[in-house]
């Protein structure tokens, strides 16, 4: 079904009271064209991957046409932004076109981002651009490889058009391309969903609210039809601690940094949502966060996330506590999220180093060592755990004699040479080593073998991540017209725990022009 031509008719900009969502209207757009799918997300929705670049699917990517069933609606929101209550947000340039349910039933929301302005679009356009877009699209696939819970991608389409941004290039207004991506996920619903009736105190649209995403995402919280309890809702954020938790433990440990971890940017599902500034951590910094918007605060800086993310369970919380009634239940819930941080924090440590298990008593000290040279050093955290995964530690009876410049030759010939480098330095990190290959040799869950450890290693330990000044490459080749080197990362990215040879180039560390190039070290907030 065709458009109508004027979207502005339902889509004008308001504050939306009692209501959840507001239907609207994709903006039509001039020129769409393709420019990349995931198959692997066809797959998931049920859509025959010969539609992957059809004309007939670009238009609908791109807003243009409505498939049969789709009601296109975008929702009312609002969030906590770096820390202060921000009133409603919404769906500002995001059109949710359905939902999918599939044979084997689960339910799928398609939604396009960058479709056109809605009513909760505030001063803005509704608009994405391709460089932002191509971000989106490779990082939420490289996440769905790497084991991070998150949001998908079917698609990415230019829409023909430009779109005025204030770019940091040269701090000029600049035109460029406009781009749609459709995210996909069960359900975008955030916490600011639930907060913004709170604030509200519209109790009975939070109800209806609160009752709609526990049958739909929580179902097995609640039998049949009966009656949602204040337990239930208890259950259910106890539920989004630990999937929260789960989800930044995975950002930890493959050095994702995301960069606006605002409440309305987090799912209740425990998905990585809304791919903005986010970045990844290369010379290992805990301090460093992408995002510029960011740069005075570091309140998203990457060791931070954490207790960012308890932060944001509270403000949920906050927003529960008139349907609960009581704070205990959800107090409980904060707990859990401790707990649950802690024990998978360790297990994912004790993974990454190739330990069976994790021993609070005396691993912490090895641990926190680790990181504290990692820091000393401009150490490339994802080579890092790989080179540390091929170093020989020999086996029990038959120890490996650990020399100082073999382990420097593969964890680092450049740190070996580097001037910075102390002989200090290459002596604690010696020393830690050592350490180490004790540590790894007196394992009680495995009998030490270099090669069962390495393989064990790099399954946890990825190869090949969306490093930033990768994506800026991607999108330097697509703003040309070019959109290969796009389909060549989202293949990498496909098998990141793969050695692939002949790809290697896409797991080397950052180069010296990518250190200061904008795009592939800081960005601004929403493009
Ligand atoms: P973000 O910082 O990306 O989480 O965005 C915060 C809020 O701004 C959300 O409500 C977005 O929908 C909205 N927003 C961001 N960019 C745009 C845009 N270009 N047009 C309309 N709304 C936007
Ligand atoms: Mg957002
Ligand atoms: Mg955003």
């Amino acid at each position: 079904r065709d458009l109508p031509a004027d979207s502005e008719s339902r889509n004008f900009v308001r504050q939306v009271h009692q209501a959840g969502y507001s239907r609207v209207d994709p903006t039509h757009v001039s020129n769409p064209s393709w420019v990349a799918g995931s198959k692997e997300v066809a797959n998931l929705i049920g859509l025959d991957q010969k539609w992957l670049g059809s004309d007939e699917l670009t238009q609908a990517m791109a807003g243009n046409v409505l498939v049969d069933g789709m009601e296109p609606f975008a929702m009312c929101y609002g969030g906590h932004q770096f820390g202060n209550w921000a009133g409603q947000l919404g769906d500002g340039r995001a059109i949710n076109l359905g939902e999918v349910q599939t044979a084997d039933n689960h339910h799928w929301t398609l939604q396009l981002k960058g479709a056109g302005r809605t009513p909760y679009s505030r001063t803005a356009d509704g608009l994405a651009v391709l460089r932002s877009s191509v971000r989106e699209f490779l990082c939420s696939e490289a996440m769905h490889h790497l084991g991070v819970p998150t949001t998908r991608a079917l698609s990415l389409v230019l829409t023909g058009e430009k779109v005025l941004r204030d770019m940091f290039y040269d701090g000029h207004p600049e035109h460029e391309l406009g781009a749609i991506v459709c995210r996909v996920a069960p359900s975008f619903i955030r916490f600011g969903n639930f907060e913004i009736f709170a604030s509200r105190e519209d109790l009975e649209t939070l109800r209806t609210l609160v009752d709609h995403t526990i049958r739909s995402e929580f179902p097995h919280l609640v039998e049949g039809e009966s009656e949602i309890t204040p337990d239930t809702i208890a259950a259910m954020f106890e539920e989004v601690c630990r999937t929260t938790a789960t989800m930044v433990v995975h950002w930890m440990r493959v050095g994702f940094v995301h960069g606006v971890m605002n409440t309305d940017n987090m799912s209740i599902l425990g998905l990585t949502i809304d791919y903005g500034p986010y970045g990844w951590l290369e010379d290992y910094d805990p301090d460093w966060t992408p995002n510029t918007t960011d740069a005075q605060g570091r309140r998203y800086r990457y060791a931070h996330q954490p207790q960012i993310a308890q932060w944001n369970l509270v403000a949920l919380a906050n927003a529960l506590v008139p349907l609960v009634k009581e704070a205990e239940p959800l107090q409980r819930g904060i707990a859990t999220y401790v707990s649950a941080f802690q024990d998978e924090w360790h297990a994912m440590m004790a993974a990454k180093l190739g330990w069976s298990t994790y021993e609070s008593e005396t691993d912490d000290e090895l641990v926190d060592s680790l990181l504290t040279l990692l820091q000393l050093a401009e150490t490339d955290m994802t080579i890092f755990y790989r080179q540390l995964a091929d170093i020989e530690l020999g086996s029990r009876s038959q120890p490996k004699e650990l020399v100082l410049k073999d382990v420097f030759a593969i964890l680092s010939p450049a740190l070996y040479v580097a001037d910075e480098v102390t002989e200090e330095y290459r002596q604690a990190l010696m020393d830690w080593m050592r350490a180490y290959q004790q540590r790894v040799l007196s394992d009680a869950g495995h009998e030490p073998n270099d090669a069962e450890r390495r393989q064990r290693m790099n399954l946890v330990n990825p190869k090949y991540v969306l490093r930033n000044y990768l994506a800026q490459l991607a999108i330097d080749a697509s703003e040309k017209g070019d959109h290969s080197v796009v389909h060549e990362l989202l293949d990498v990215l496909r098998r990141p725990y793969d050695e692939q040879p002949g790809k290697e180039r896409f797991a080397e560390k950052r180069p010296e022009w990518a250190r200061h190039r904008p795009g592939c070290s800081m960005l601004s907030c929403s493009s």
